[in-house]
């Protein structure tokens, strides 16, 4: 895609060329001399080579910590970004907005020769509980958005009665001396499920396995109260089950429509908007032109096309 003076293209991760710079946002690799920016800590987001000392990779402050502390990345290969503030490559201007995904997680403005791009990474104008706030999205020329739930049948229900619910089901397990074991994604979904569980009770939550390193090294950017050792019976909250363990199950994640789920409870908490709220941040950044990235690629398209009346496609494949 060629936007004036400024060349955009899809392969490794998104990649910027303007007439003196060259930038990369979450790409599989780094590359020798080529500023990085990452959208946010998920694994599938950070480049495989994240642990050379020769990057250069910029990100907000609490995804450099993940970087240096959880994916072991050079304390001097990372620069730390705060939301709001511009930072300048060559002839591209870039600010990080929040993006309500995870903590830390950010949709980037991307600026040059007078071209306002948006690139939304992972992005949820619901926010949640351990997030910095639900996306403030920015207007833009053209908008780059994510399509994992880029489908109308992806309607998430309220998720604060669904933090209601799991909180009920955990605490009222416990109250009759059960051991409740809850699944959660390692970086983001656990610190969300323990920070439910702060607010809404009183109840002692038990934090083990990856998630106890990634919510420890978390907790110094909005407040956790966890504990590490386990007490019978309590809360369990672990990024990995182990089949043999004793006591009641539920996942919290997105994909689970129905409450039970093999052999799980189901309690469906998305990081991720649904496909309303993907809507919502196109309209609210208010675009002549949207591509699509990740997931339901087609559909998210078509339907901006034929609803919205935006010229809509998926970026395809490209090399700048
Ligand atoms: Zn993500």
């Amino acid at each position: 895609m060629i936007l004036e003076m400024i060349t955009i293209g899809w392969n490794n991760g998104l990649e910027l060329r303007a007439e003196r710079s060259r930038v990369l946002i979450d790409p599989k690799r780094t590359e020798r001399g080529v500023p990085v920016l990452l959208t946010h800590g998920h694994r599938d987001h950070i480049p495989k080579d994240v642990k050379n000392p020769s990057s250069k990779i910029y990100a907000t402050h609490p995804t450099t910590s993940l970087l240096t502390r959880f994916y072991g990345a050079p304390p001097e290969s990372v620069i730390p970004l705060s939301f709001n503030e511009t930072l300048v490559l060559g002839d591209i201007r870039i600010t990080p907005f929040i993006a309500g995904h995870i903590i830390g997680s950010a949709m980037y403005l991307i600026e040059a020769d007078r071209r306002r791009i948006l690139y939304t990474g992972d992005v949820n104008p619901r926010g949640g509980f351990h997030v910095e706030g639900p996306a403030d999205v920015p207007e833009a020329d053209v908008v780059i958005i994510e399509s994992t739930y880029g489908s109308p049948e992806y309607c998430f229900p309220d998720p604060h009665r669904v933090r209601a619910e799991l909180v009920k089901w955990a605490v009222d397990l416990v109250r009759s001396g059960e051991k409740v074991l809850i699944k959660a994604y390692t970086v983001g979904k656990a610190q969300e499920v323990i920070s439910t569980f702060n607010r809404l009770t009183n109840a002692e939550v038990v934090v083990v396995g990856e998630a106890a390193k990634s919510s420890s090294i978390l907790a110094r950017y909005s407040r956790l109260r966890f504990s590490l050792s386990e007490n019978d019976p309590c809360i369990i909250i672990t990024n990995k089950i182990n089949p043999m363990s004793a006591g009641r199950r539920a996942i919290v994640t997105g994909w689970v429509l129905r409450r039970q789920f093999h052999g799980f409870e189901g309690f469906c908490l998305s990081s991720h908007g649904d496909f309303y709220d993907l809507i919502e941040v196109i309209r609210r950044a208010s675009p002549q032109e949207v591509y699509t990235v990740h997931g339901m690629v087609e559909t998210l398209a078509n339907h901006v096309r034929r609803e919205m009346g935006i010229r809509a496609e998926p970026l395809r494949i490209t090399k700048v």
